[in-house]
């Protein structure tokens, strides 16, 4: 990985054609752009939506902290100078109705802690207007507040009324987390330093295809395993047996293979026998074979050959840019570990600036304690998909055109 982590945002160039859609995440006002804070109300929208557990006595408490620890230091910045802080968040789903089971009282008690003289606002989602993005609601929602800061970048991709409203009200700003984010991906899309290697896994076809497409045309290599890389390779004719395929989505694989000579599709393939089965311990049964070209009929891929991860790895030492969403394989199962860990080692050994996005990803990075080797990890999700497929997101969108 790269020292040089922070790079400044691009400022927007104003040019028309292709590069208009990266212009989106220019322009964003931090929290140094806004007025003097001391005494002043400001309301932060942070992603607060941590795991819970039941404490025993009917109530809950916060299973993992980390995205709570994550929003200090936004936090911090503005209790340092003064200002009276609250923050508001949704926690899980509790569909527009007030629901105890996702009342915020665990993340109050542990914000406490974390963030003493926070004040916590109830789950927003316990309002129908946050996810229609209601008028009267955002209305209510900034009522009282001089500030508004947006530090949510998971949930940037969602048009709701905590996320567009509030900086067509009151002057905005990103928080920290969320530049973090910006900048970061940006750099991605905006001056990769090249060669610019992009590796693409994991489960679905319909979900990563955007991407797929959207990075193909600016990458040198596009390195594609996981299960959706079946997929690609019944569109190359290859025999797949029984491995996950979209059978719809074959003919858009085709296409962009046609397109871009830079997608590579893994040649070798380790596969479950026929009846075999994925798990831990005493759930995974079956014979595991590795197969150059065709997997014959009823076996399963479930992760890419060593002669794949080899030349994938070779492209990724020799990046000097590095976006990795998907594992290589189902990872769950250590037999077929192997693909994702090294492809992993690839990613944390390249010199260049290193980007791994994805739940399942990033917790295939901990499980092989590499991450702290790659320069950043997107805690995004959607967000980072869309973001990297669209050049921007609705909540950066409304920040760009605040009021003040
Ligand atoms: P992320 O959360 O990092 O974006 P995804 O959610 O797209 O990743 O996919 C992760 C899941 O894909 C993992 O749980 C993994 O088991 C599964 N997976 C990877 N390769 C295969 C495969 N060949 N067949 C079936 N599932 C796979
Ligand atoms: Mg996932």
């Amino acid at each position: 990985m790269s020292t040089d982590a922070s790079s400044p945002v691009v400022t927007a160039s104003g040019a028309p054609g292709p590069e208009v859609v990266h212009r989106g995440v220019a322009g964003i006002p931090v929290l140094e752009d806004l007025p003097p804070v001391a005494g002043r109300r400001v309301l932060v929208r942070s992603d607060l939506n941590a795991p819970l557990r039941p404490k025993g006595d009917g109530a809950f408490e916060v299973a993992d902290d980390f995205r709570l620890r994550a929003s200090v230091p936004t936090l911090q910045w503005l209790l340092a100078r003064g200002a009276e802080v609250v923050v508001c968040s949704h926690l899980g789903r509790p569909k527009g109705k007030v629901d105890s089971r996702y009342a915020m009282a665990p993340v109050r008690e542990a914000m406490a802690v974390i963030a003493p003289g926070v004040s916590v606002m109830e789950n927003l989602r316990f309002d129908p207007g946050e996810e229609t993005n209601d008028e009267d609601f955002v209305h209510h929602l900034v009522d009282g507040f001089d500030f508004f800061v947006n530090d949510a970048f998971g949930c940037c991709h969602r048009s709701h009324a905590s996320i567009v409203g509030p900086p067509a009200l009151v002057p905005s700003a990103a928080g920290r987390l969320l530049m973090r984010e910006v900048e970061a991906l940006t750099r991605i899309l905006v001056y990769p330093d090249g060669p610019f290697v992009t590796v693409i896994g994991g489960a679905k076809v319909a979900d990563k295809l955007g991407v797929v497409t959207a990075l193909a045309a600016n990458a040198d290599h596009v390195l594609l395993g996981g299960a959706m890389c079946y997929t690609f390779l019944s569109a190359l004719e290859r025999g797949v047996g029984a491995s996950h395929v979209e059978p719809e989505l074959i003919g858009d694989a085709r296409t962009l293979l046609g397109h871009h000579s830079g997608i590579q599709v893994p040649y070798d393939l380790v596969a479950l026998a026929p009846g075999g089965r994925l798990g831990l311990g005493e759930a995974a049964t079956g014979e595991v074979r590795r197969f150059d070209g065709d997997l014959p009929d009823g076996w399963q891929g479930v992760d890419i050959g060593p002669t794949t991860v080899a030349s994938f790895a070779e492209a990724i030492t020799h990046a000097g840019t590095v976006l990795w969403n998907g594992p290589m394989g189902v990872f769950e199962d250590p037999r077929f570990a192997e693909g994702t860990r090294s492809i992993a080692e690839a990613v944390a050994a390249c010199s260049g600036f290193s980007v791994v996005g994805g739940g399942e990803t990033a917790a295939a990075l901990h499980q092989f304690g590499l991450e702290d080797r790659i320069d950043h990890i997107s805690t995004g999700g959607g967000a980072t998909l869309e973001l990297l497929e669209k050049g921007d997101l609705p909540g950066l969108a409304a920040l760009r055109g605040r009021s003040g």
